[in-house]
């Protein structure tokens, strides 16, 4: 058995909590208040929520979750490519060298960052490549961004999410609303395999990739059997795409539940990650599993 699959999650599935990182109010440019805005969100069944106002610190100590968790957050938004900071305490300042954002983050307080929306924007480049490329130290990036749905580019980034695995960087693939309007909540959301309801239960999971993204697709187990089989279970969709180096897909397979043996002479290494295909357009996505050699 030459692959030994790495994967980030556990086996206990017990508990998958739903959550948005990417949330303006009307402290920046959303269109409600916090506490609206949580009422809106509790509404939809989410279990977790983080404001991301622009260049600004919402703080939800004095908020009412109305029994979701808040997590503290901000979005870096002036002198270049926006930056999500998961579990601020204050707005960092935004240096146009954004490798400074990154640091003052993760040297500050327990915080991480995401790369957002990449292919947002007419040219579909709202943020480089090459700063994805040298930029260390962020812990992953949207590949899927909501209200790209309704503004220019892309909301999806996986051309991008691939072409940094491929190169060996281990970075954790996001789906987030970035709500401003009414009808931009409930799009993209990830989903937490998570101890507890607890604040640090769910930002330890979140670092560590025990979460999916998904834009209603429901993922109920993921296994590893063997060590050299990748089980998925998806009881809403029809079809999953194997992904691996490069973009290729070099197997397809229907059905609500996806078996998948990495064969011994496998040539795309370093990961595969799944991607599941619901009804209409929703969709699931894993984070990547390493192939290790055996
Ligand atoms: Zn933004
Ligand atoms: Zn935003």
């Amino acid at each position: 058995m030459p692959f030994i699959i790495r994967s980030p999650y556990s086996d206990n599935h017990s508990q998958w909590l739903k959550g948005n990182l990417h949330t303006h109010t009307s402290n920046s440019d959303g269109n409600l208040p916090p506490q609206d805005t949580i009422e809106a969100y509790r509404a939809l069944g989410f279990d977790f929520l983080m404001f991301s106002d622009h260049d600004k610190f919402t703080d939800p100590a004095s908020l009412d979750g109305k029994g979701m968790t808040l997590l503290p957050g901000c979005e870096i938004t002036a002198n270049g490519p926006h930056l999500l900071h998961v579990n601020a305490h204050a707005a960092v300042e935004p240096f146009e060298d954004r490798q400074k954002v990154i640091d003052e983050i993760n040297n500050n307080g327990g915080g991480f960052s995401i790369v957002n929306h990449p292919n947002w924007l007419d040219d579909f480049n709202h943020c480089d490549h090459k700063f994805l490329e040298t930029w260390q130290g962020y812990l992953g990036i949207e590949i899927y961004n909501g209200i790209c749905r309704r503004v220019e580019g892309s909301p999806l980034a996986t051309d991008r999410w691939d072409r940094l695995l491929s190169a060996g960087r281990t970075v954790w693939g996001f789906a987030n609303d970035d709500s401003h309007r009414d009808q931009d909540r409930g799009l993209a959301w990830n989903m937490v395999q998570s101890a507890s309801r607890d604040a640090g239960a769910i930002l330890e999971a979140l670092r560590n990739g025990r979460f999916y993204a998904s834009t209603g697709v429901i993922i109920e187990s993921i296994r590893i059997i063997n060590g050299n089989t990748l089980e998925v279970v998806t009881p809403n969709a029809h079809r999953h795409y194997i992904c691996a180096k490069h973009g290729r897909v070099p197997v397809v397979i229907d059905g609500p539940v996806m078996r998948y043996t990495i064969p011994d002479d496998f040539p795309f290494p370093p990961y595969i990650r799944v991607e599941c295909w619901g009804a209409g357009d929703a969709m699931a996505w894993t984070q990547p599993f390493l192939l290790e050699s055996a």
